[in-house]
C-alpha cells in the first residue's frame, strides 16, 4: 500500500509557527508572542458576540453586507468592493488560488510573513524572496525580482516582524512600476497603527493590479474569533468570491467585527495606548544597549548581539512568564519581536531584560 500522494508544491510546506502562549512549570504568563491587542476587543464586540447566541441554527449571510457597510462608512471604501474572510489570512489564501498556480512566482521580501509563502506553495507557486535593506522593504529589489512568471507581489506595510514600512511615495512607485499582469497585495494587518495611513486603499483606486488586506485580529483584538478583510477593484473581487466559500464567516463572526469597527472611541484609546508604551518600551530597551527599529506597529523587534545572546534572554524572560517571539525562521535570528502589552507587562519585560543583561553582559 502506498500513501495518497497530494499536490505538488504541498509536501514543501512548513508548518506555521504561531506564538507561544504557555510555559511548563510557569502558573501565570503574560503573553506577547502573537501581536495582540492586550486588553481584547471593545466591550461592545464581545456584547454582540453573545447576542448571536439564540440564532446559531440559522445560517449566516452569504454577502456579508452589514459588516462591509460598516466597513466602508469607517474607512470611506466602496463597499461594493470589499471582501471579507477567515482572517486576512483566507484572503491571501484566496488571492493565491485565483491568481497563481504551477510555474508561477509569488514575491516577498526576505523578513515578510510566512503566510504567503504557505499560501504560494498551497496553489502550486513558488515562493522567491528579495533581500531587504536595512529590514525594510526595498522597492527596488522587488521590482528587478519580477519575472514574466511573476504573478503576486506580497509587501506587509508597516511589516511583521520588523515594525518598518515604506512611504507612500515608495509604495506609489511600486505600485506603478510593476507590469499590468501582477497583483500587488498590501497587506495592511498593521495600517490602522499609523496615523493617516489608508493602508494602500488610494492606490487601489488607481490600479486594477492593486489589492489591500486588512484584519481585525490586531488593534480590534478580534484574533481568536478570525476576520479579515480585503479590498480592491470590482473585478478582483468577483474572482475572489467565486471561490470564497458561501458561509465562510459565521453570524458571530459578522456581529462582533461590526460592533468592533464601529467603536471608534475604544480603538482610539487602544492606539493611544500603544503608541505611548511602545515608545516607552523600545526607549527603555534602547538605553540599556537593546536597540530596535522605530517600530509603525504594536510590536518591536528588539535586536541583541547575537543569535545566542538572542535566545538565552528569550529563555530569560520566559522563566519569568513572559513569553516574546523568537524570529529566527523569519531570517532575524538575533532579534525579539514584543507585542506591546499593557504597562505592567510593559515595565516587567524592560526589568527583566535589564537583570538579564546585568547577567550576560556584566556591569
Ligand atoms: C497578523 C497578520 C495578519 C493577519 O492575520 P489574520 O489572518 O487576519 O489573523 C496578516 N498579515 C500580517 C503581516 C500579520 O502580521
Amino acid at each position: 500500500m502506498t500513501t495518497p500522494v497530494p499536490q505538488p508544491g504541498i509536501m514543501d510546506i512548513a508548518l506555521y509557527e504561531s506564538g507561544q502562549s504557555k510555559v511548563e512549570g510557569v502558573a501565570e504568563v503574560i503573553k506577547l508572542s502573537s501581536n495582540e491587542n492586550p486588553r481584547g476587543p471593545s466591550p461592545r464586540a464581545i456584547e454582540a458576540f453573545r447576542a448571536t447566541a439564540d440564532r446559531l441554527h440559522r445560517y449566516p449571510s452569504t454577502d456579508h453586507a452589514e459588516l462591509r457597510t460598516a466597513i466602508g462608512e469607517v474607512h470611506g471604501l466602496d463597499p461594493a468592493r470589499i471582501i471579507c474572510g477567515v482572517g486576512s489570512d483566507e484572503i491571501i489564501n484566496l488571492l493565491c488560488q485565483a491568481y497563481a498556480g504551477p510555474g508561477d512566482e509569488v514575491l516577498q521580501t526576505e523578513h515578510g510573513f510566512s503566510m504567503y509563502r504557505i499560501s504560494a506553495l498551497a496553489a502550486g507557486a513558488s515562493s522567491v524572496s528579495v533581500p531587504e535593506r536595512e529590514r525594510t522593504t526595498d522597492i527596488d529589489a522587488l521590482l528587478a525580482g519580477v519575472t514574466e512568471r511573476t504573478k503576486i507581489v506580497f509587501i506587509a506595510n508597516p511589516n511583521n516582524p520588523t515594525g518598518t514600512m515604506i512611504g507612500g511615495n515608495a509604495l506609489a512607485r511600486l505600485a506603478a512600476g510593476l507590469p499590468d499582469h501582477v497583483i500587488l497585495v498590501l497587506d495592511g494587518a498593521y495600517a490602522e497603527f499609523v496615523e493617516g495611513y489608508d493602508g494602500g486603499a488610494s492606490l487601489v483606486d488607481l490600479h486594477p493590479n492593486v489589492v489591500m488586506t486588512r484584519t481585525f485580529s490586531k488593534l480590534y483584538g478580534l484574533g481568536g474569533l478570525r476576520i479579515g478583510w480585503g479590498y480592491a477593484q470590482k473585478d478582483v473581487i468577483d474572482v475572489l468570491n467565486r471561490i470564497r466559500g458561501p458561509f465562510n464567516l459565521s453570524e458571530t463572526q459578522l456581529a462582533a467585527a461590526e460592533a468592533a469597527i464601529r467603536d471608534r472611541d475604544y480603538a482610539a484609546d487602544c492606539l493611544a495606548e500603544n503608541a505611548r508604551l511602545r515608545t516607552w518600551l523600545a526607549r527603555a530597551l534602547a538605553e540599556m544597549g537593546v536597540p530596535s527599529d522605530t517600530s509603525c506597529a504594536n510590536f518591536i523587534l528588539a535586536r541583541f548581539a547575537d543569535r545566542d545572546e538572542a535566545v538565552a534572554c528569550d529563555a530569560f524572560l520566559k522563566a519569568r512568564g513572559l513569553i516574546v517571539r523568537q524570529v529566527a525562521g523569519y531570517g532575524l535570528p538575533s532579534c525579539l519581536r514584543i507585542t506591546i502589552g499593557e504597562e505592567r507587562a510593559c515595565r516587567l519585560v524592560a526589568e527583566a531584560v535589564r537583570d538579564f543583561l546585568a547577567e550576560r553582559r556584566g556591569p
